[in-house]
């Protein structure tokens, strides 16, 4: 990837094409120029969108542990049932 030159003491971010001043941007000692090719401001949106993937890829698998719990405690337990609908409604409504 191509770094970008600082003119001016500013720079351009490669996501949002603003020029912004250096201190908009994260240090990055790998880089020629010192600092990151991303604003900060774009950097924290890509880490909050990276988290909420996450936590999206990481919900089916804890239902799924669940259920094979709930399974192995009774197979035929109303108990059990119902405290899957439960877990399942709580997760759908928080789409
Ligand atoms: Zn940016």
């Amino acid at each position: 990837m191509r770094r970008k030159v600082i003119i001016d003491g500013k720079l351009e971010c490669s996501i949002c094409h603003e020029h912004k001043p250096v201190g908009a941007f994260y240090r990055d000692r790998r880089a020629s120029n010192g600092v990151k090719s991303w604003c900060k401001e774009c950097y924290s949106k890509y880490l909050k969108n990276y988290k909420n993937e996450r936590m999206i890829m990481r919900v089916p698998m804890f239902v799924r542990r669940l259920i094979k719990a709930l399974d192995m405690i009774d197979k035929h337990s109303h108990k059990a049932r119902e405290n899957l609908a439960l877990v399942e409604s709580v997760l759908g409504e928080k789409k």
